[in-house]
């Protein structure tokens, strides 16, 4: 098994549905491992993988000395600029453990 992360470019973006222009960023969180994807075009947060709908967290975009957002699991607290450390990056393997291979490419795995 591979240790290759999840990228932007291995999501399937269909079932993502916020701004239509979707920019998507797969990561877990680093303390308990929950799986999330943040679309950076419009600042959504799907904070829970298995309901896509629930895309409603508040997310703060404009005070970078304060943390991003909360896990929805654990609390932990993300930074501002959460999507430069590879401490939340996701392996393919941790993704697909986690239930969520159909929102993967076919060709990911
Ligand atoms: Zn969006
Ligand atoms: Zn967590």
């Amino acid at each position: 098994m591979s240790e290759k992360q999840v990228v932007e470019a291995d999501l399937n973006f269909d079932p993502f549905n916020c701004c239509g222009n979707e920019a998507l960023y797969p990561f877990k969180c680093s303390q308990c491992g929950w799986p999330m994807v943040f679309c950076y075009e419009c600042d959504t947060l799907y904070n829970n993988l298995h309901d896509l709908s629930q895309n409603d967290q508040e997310i703060n975009h404009f005070k970078p000395d304060h943390p991003g957002f909360s896990c929805p699991k654990c609390n932990y607290k993300f930074e501002y600029y959460f999507m430069q450390n590879p401490l939340y990056w996701v392996s393919i393997k941790d993704w697909v453990d986690a239930g969520f291979e159909h929102l993967l490419r076919k060709n990911s795995t």
